[in-house]
């Protein structure tokens, strides 16, 4: 299928995307392009206006400052696979990666795309929140931080408001006792999850605190499993699968329960990875 008509701009500074925004109720920013121009061409959308902020500069850094470790919007999936600081300093952003879409698509799509499409069953939403992370965003009062706590609201809905443009996202930057653990079970390599689950703890002696369990493909938006992370910092791994505080809805790629199952699975792979690091 080919998209409605619509109309395109292409951005030079932020201010101007924000502007452009403003003047136009439908229109929509484009970045890597890989979410919405498929929804596009299957006529799920039609904005009237594209606003291209690829060209936009100083969104496509990478920068360790300040103990956080700041990712620009427009940074694309194939840079930050590659890079050495956020291999050092935000490994689960890292270990992420590869399991997003093909390396086609990891060319083009950006970090502040994928972010802010929120896809339920995306991989860096999870990481975001499982590594308390923020995410900065420019609108017509200037920039504002958003923590991922508050910035996922529902399925494909986060806290942007109509003028905003995702500008950077921000991870505390991984000290020696930080361990992560990522797993997820998708039909094929590259494909959208079933399941899958992003975590992040602290070593202690040894065991382990500040565990925090973020599970994507299961509800609206990713989501913490509060009461298996207690477990998992008791040492308890069973009772965390026993007592998984999950309620996984049905979907195209797999039923509630079998999701459920899956979820205990992925936990006990991911519990070994943050007790065990390699
Ligand atoms: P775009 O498609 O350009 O934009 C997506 C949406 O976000 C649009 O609504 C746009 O207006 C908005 N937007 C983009 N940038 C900003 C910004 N800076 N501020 C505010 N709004 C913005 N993703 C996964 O996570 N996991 C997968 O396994 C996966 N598999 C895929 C398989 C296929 C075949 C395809 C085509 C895509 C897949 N993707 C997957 C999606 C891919 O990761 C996209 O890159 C990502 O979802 C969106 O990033 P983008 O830069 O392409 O955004």
């Amino acid at each position: 299928m080919k998209p409605a008509p619509f109309a395109y701009r292409r951005a030079r500074t932020l201010e101007e995307a924000v502007a452009l925004l403003g003047e136009n109720k439908e229109a929509r920013l484009l970045a890597g392009g890989q979410s919405l121009i498929a929804t596009l061409n299957m006529r799920l959308s039609a904005p009237s206006l594209l606003i291209d902020i690829n060209g936009v500069g100083g969104l496509g850094g990478i920068a360790h400052k300040n103990g956080k470790v700041e990712i620009g919007a427009l940074v694309r999936h194939a840079q930050a696979e590659g890079n050495e600081l956020i291999a050092k300093y935000a490994p689960l952003i890292a270990r992420a990666m590869p399991h997003i879409g093909h390396p086609a698509i990891r060319n083009r799509g950006t970090l502040g795309g994928s972010i802010a499409f929120a896809d339920p069953a995306a991989e860096l939403p999870a990481c975001l929140l499982a590594l308390d992370g923020e995410v900065e965003a420019a609108g017509p009062k200037g920039k504002r931080t958003i923590k991922a706590e508050d910035f996922f609201k529902g399925l494909f809905e986060t806290a942007l408001g109509p003028q905003d443009v995702l500008t950077a996202i921000r991870v505390p930057a991984a000290a020696k006792d930080t361990r992560t653990g990522f797993a997820e079970l998708a039909r094929r390599h590259g494909d959208y999850a079933i399941v899958g689950l992003a975590a992040s703890a602290r070593a202690d002696g040894k065991g382990l605190k500040d565990v925090r369990l973020a599970y994507f493909g299961v509800g609206a938006t990713a989501m913490r499993a509060k009461k298996a992370e207690s477990a998992l910092a008791k040492g308890d791994i069973d009772g965390a699968v026993a007592g998984l505080d999950l309620d996984p809805n049905d979907d195209v790629q797999a039923t509630a329960e079998v999701k459920k199952h899956l979820a205990g699975v992925l936990l006990r792979r991911v519990a070994k990875q943050l007790m065990e690091p390699a």
